[in-house]
């Protein structure tokens, strides 16, 4: 209410992402939202809420406790797929919710059936088959072992998925790798269909792989960074474009980040700006102090490279980024006053 910065999601371009991807996926796969790690910073709350008006209503998290957050503050729940970690009670808790989860070892598959079995609820798992990112994964043999599980106990499980994940889609220098790893998934899911197993979705694309390697597409993709705007990388989006046009051109950043300015002040030649003698005024100059600092996650490894827009010109950050403040140098931007618009993130004017 008396917040010092806002943060903005828009909706027309978060529907401006969702169709470029849609488009690239085409009609007859599944669309899972990845909103890890808050939303990628956003929110995960307002953005699965944002998310679910404009139609996506699958949503993939880390861990037990992200999912848990979706389930407490939204109602109509939407689907949500635990990737990583969930153990011992919140695997119960999961399965009760109707939550499905990642199985990348005996270990877990066999919590999950002693819980499934408690419940008399089918576990919801989708198995990770290891392809050469060697995180988590089954091997061959693994495979087997767990067929044979889900097999004997097939009134406990609903096999929702068969999935990889690729150490590196956004950049060339990982391509052998990466055909390696594709190569290896296949391999993998010949082992999984002589089990008997027929998993609802067979899954490995993230973003990056969703543009630079469309064969894995396939019937679900894993889709976090491009939803909120950002290219994986500037490769990427090179290879796609066949040249380093604006980002906004195919996907739009849906998150704008303001504050206002809060002081102006003159500083003379020769002075230091903020603490230490981190920054020196090497002529007079005019700065504008912001009200966010690294409290609000505003990097200190912005301290002195940082740059704000105010009147849609560029001010950089002078000095240390303090804990509740930044200073801005304006001093070549014309009639600032208090209480003018500060873009942290996003675009101003031009
Ligand atoms: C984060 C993550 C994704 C999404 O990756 P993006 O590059 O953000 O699209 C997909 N799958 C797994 C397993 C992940 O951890």
């Amino acid at each position: 209410m008396f917040e010092s910065s806002v943060i903005e999601i828009s909706k027309s371009a978060l529907e401006t992402n969702l169709k470029f991807l849609r488009q690239r996926i085409g009609p007859n796969t599944t669309y899972c939202s990845v909103v890890k790690g808050n939303a990628y910073g956003h929110g995960t709350e307002k953005f699965v809420k944002l998310s679910m008006d404009c139609g996506v209503n699958y949503f993939a998290v880390y861990s037990a406790d992200e999912a848990y957050q979706i389930v407490n503050s939204i109602e109509n729940r939407p689907d949500i797929y635990i990737m990583g970690y969930v153990e011992n009670e919140a695997i119960e808790w999961a399965i009760r919710e109707g939550i499905e989860f990642c199985v990348f070892d005996l270990k877990r598959l066999e919590t999950a059936l002693m819980y499934a079995n408690k419940l008399k609820t089918k576990a919801k798992i989708h198995i990770e088959l290891e392809t050469g990112m060697n995180r988590t994964g089954f091997d061959e043999q693994g495979i087997i072992a767990a067929g044979d599980l889900i097999n004997k106990q097939a009134g406990l499980f609903d096999l929702r998925g068969a999935c990889t994940h690729f150490a590196g889609a956004e950049s060339m220098a990982n391509n052998f790798r990466v055909a390696q790893q594709i190569g290896n998934f296949y391999k993998s899911m010949l082992i999984v269909s002589r089990t008997g197993l027929k998993p609802t979705y067979q899954h490995m694309a993230c973003s990056a792989a969703v543009i630079n390697y469309p064969q894995t597409i396939s019937n679900m993709v894993r889709v976090g960074i491009m939803q909120y705007g950002f290219w994986p990388n500037a490769e990427t989006l090179i290879r796609y474009s066949g040249d380093r046009e604006r980002t906004n051109k195919y996907i739009k950043r849906i998150i704008t980040w303001k504050s206002k300015v809060m002081s102006i002040k003159k500083v003379k030649k020769g002075e230091f700006i903020g603490y230490g003698t981190a920054y020196l005024a090497h002529q007079h100059m005019t700065i504008a102090v912001i009200p966010i600092g690294y409290a609000h996650g505003y990097s200190r490894n912005l301290s002195n490279t940082g740059k704000v827009l105010i009147h849609g010109a560029e001010a950089t950050v002078i000095g240390i980024v303090n804990m509740n403040a930044i200073t801005v140098d304006i001093s070549h931007i014309d009639a600032v006053e208090k209480g003018d618009e500060v873009i942290l993130i996003g675009t101003q004017k031009e």
